[in-house]
């Protein structure tokens, strides 16, 4: 692949999915220093579970 520009502005990758990351391992070979957002996890409450029937 071509080298890509690399302007003096900052790189974000958002989302650590099967694509982000190996976006952002690419854009570190390349020699850019990306920034990876990960939306944080939300526990999910057990309520739909384990509520009595009662
Ligand atoms: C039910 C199902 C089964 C599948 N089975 C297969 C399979 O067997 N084989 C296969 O090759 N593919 C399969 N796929 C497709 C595969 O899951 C997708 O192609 C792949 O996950 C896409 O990767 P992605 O990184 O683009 O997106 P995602 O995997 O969706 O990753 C996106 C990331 O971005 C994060 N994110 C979202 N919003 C934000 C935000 N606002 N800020 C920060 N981070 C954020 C998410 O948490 C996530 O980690 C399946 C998909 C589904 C729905």
């Amino acid at each position: 692949m071509d080298a890509i520009p690399a302007p003096d502005l900052p790189v974000a990758v958002i989302g650590a999915g099967p694509i982000g990351l190996p976006a952002a391992a690419q854009l570190v070979e390349r020699g850019l220093r990306p920034a990876v957002f990960e939306k944080p996890v939300v526990p999910v409450a057990a309520s739909a579970c384990c509520q009595s029937a009662a």
